[in-house]
């Protein structure tokens, strides 16, 4: 599938506020966010109006963005949702937040999703014991995911794994660090996401 491939530092800028989806510079005061604190561009630093509608799409980009997720794709979460009891946008960022890639990322097993969505697709974890090579599979409450036996010597991962060692992880992921497996033990929450996104505007914008 595409995938974007520009200059993920812009992505950030755009939306006016770190989307971490370059690893461990995001952390650093390398971070163009902090550097640059202004959309990119030749009008960057200048025209600050914004319509209803551009506000409600740039929230669905930023959060679009922040996952990694084409908009198709983020479009069928969106049907998913709507179908979901409670509210749509808190069931969206549920939906997002289960993705294989995204566990694995909030896991510390990679440092950045785009770096997680790699991994997942050379096949380096399983789901109850089974290989998932798929970024979008969804994980469920009672799923174990783990790093595959032979990949736990593998160079990268043991790389991965030391540089995020000290990352906090969500409470709905129960993490054994010496067993490298985890257990999902409940739904995502809105205040384990990390993302400053009113998730109303997407709902709002994909309403009409
Ligand atoms: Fe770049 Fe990461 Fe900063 Fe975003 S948060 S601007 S990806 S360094």
């Amino acid at each position: 599938m595409a995938r974007y491939t520009g200059a993920v530092c812009r992505l950030c800028r755009r939306e006016g506020q770190k989307l971490f989806l370059k690893g461990e510079r995001c952390y650093t005061d390398k971070c163009a966010v902090t550097r640059r604190a202004y959309a990119p561009g030749q009008h960057g630093q200048g025209r600050k109006k914004t319509s209803e509608y551009g506000v409600q799409l740039r929230a669905k980009q930023m959060t679009r963005r922040y996952y990694g997720v084409l908009e198709n794709q983020f479009h069928h979460y969106y049907e998913m949702a709507e179908k979901m009891p409670g509210k749509t946008g808190d069931a969206l960022l549920a939906l997002l937040e289960k993705r294989l890639d995204n566990v694995v990322y909030r896991l510390g097993w990679a440092s950045s999703r785009a770096e997680a969505r790699q991994l997942v697709l050379h096949g380096h974890f399983t789901v109850n014991g089974r290989r998932v090579d798929i970024p979008s599979f969804l994980v469920k409450e009672g799923d174990v995911v783990a790093i595959a036996e032979k990949s736990r010597s593998n160079d990268k991962i043991k790389a991965v794994l030391e540089a995020n060692a000290s990352r906090p992880v969500v409470k709905w992921l129960e993490l054994n660090r010496e067993a490298m497996e985890a257990k999902v033990i409940a739904q995502p929450q809105r205040e384990d996401i990390d993302l400053a996104v009113e998730e109303t505007l997407i709902v709002e914008l994909y309403s009409k």
